[in-house]
């Protein structure tokens, strides 16, 4: 595994251990897995805005797509996408189109400080708008 260029930028919060996507992770929380390997989870989420609304979380510790695009290296990163394609493929969501999306931060309305994907899918989705 190669290591990452740049190292963790020193003006991200530290990565809580706590935080219910390392609980979903560690199992300590149920979830409805989609896909599981060495880099990545993905789940169904737990209050779906779509008819599909699947959660893609790298395993390692990451607060954010800040935090992962600096401090992952090449190969989580690699695996991580790949993961992020392959579940939306598997869930039959290619051929009509889907949207994967990151929040990142307050102002970007991040929820939970694990960095992850949505995948939306299923239905015509309306448009992004700030
Ligand atoms: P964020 O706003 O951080 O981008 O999104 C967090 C997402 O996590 C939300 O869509 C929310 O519904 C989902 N979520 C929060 N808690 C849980 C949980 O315990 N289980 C699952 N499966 N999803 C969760």
């Amino acid at each position: 595994m190669s290591a990452s260029p740049s190292g963790r930028p020193s003006g991200l919060p530290p990565y809580d251990d706590g935080n219910i996507f390392a609980r979903i992770l560690r199992g300590e929380i149920p979830s409805k897995r989609v896909h599981e390997d060495e880099h990545a989870l993905a789940f169904h989420d737990i209050n779906p805005q779509a008819p599909v609304h699947v959660l893609v979380i790298p395993r390692g510790r990451y607060v954010s797509l800040a935090d992962f695009s600096a401090s992952a290296s090449d190969a989580e990163i690699a695996g991580f996408w790949r993961v992020v394609g392959k579940v939306a493929r598997d869930l039959g969501l290619e051929a009509r189109g889907y949207r994967a999306l990151t929040n990142m931060g307050p102002e970007g309305g991040q929820e939970v400080p694990h960095f992850h994907v949505h995948l939306f899918g299923g239905r015509r989705l309306g448009r992004m708008v700030p």
